[in-house]
């Protein structure tokens, strides 16, 4: 998916987050996602806002093929921020690519399974056999 990412001051306190549901406070950093032209919307794009951190909260449980945020370069508008606002954003870049790697629910999911499959549960009924001397 060609998501792009903006991150900016919301100009009013109307829009919802799209991760808790709450209206995101006016001023308050907002980061927008844009999925870009979806075919069956008749190619319109649908935009969602999010709290900054609840941004972040949904691209963790994301899929790895969706595209996220994981360097400064994959969010727009933040050179438009307040300097203190820019540092704070970039360390939740920083903290969000350390975590995510690439991983996503679903993988993780299958690998969980994969080790209780190799695990057998049962112990061991048939008695050993008996070592004849
Ligand atoms: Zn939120």
């Amino acid at each position: 998916m060609g998501y792009k990412y903006v991150v900016s001051y919301a100009p009013t306190s109307r829009a919802r987050c799209k991760g808790c549901g709450k209206n995101i406070a006016r001023g308050a950093l907002r980061v927008s996602r844009d999925t870009g032209p979806i075919a069956q919307f008749n190619d319109h794009s649908i935009v969602n806002h999010f709290h900054l951190k609840h941004a972040f909260d949904t691209m963790q449980r994301a899929l790895c093929s969706s595209k996220v945020v994981l360097k400064r370069q994959d969010l727009e508008g933040l050179a438009a921020l307040k300097p203190q606002d820019r540092i704070k954003v970039g360390r939740q870049i920083t903290t969000f690519s350390r975590t995510r790697r690439g991983r996503c629910s679903r993988h993780k999911s299958v690998r969980k399974s994969k080790i209780r499959k190799s695990k057998s549960k049962s112990k061991s009924k048939s008695k050993s056999t008996k070592r004849d001397h």
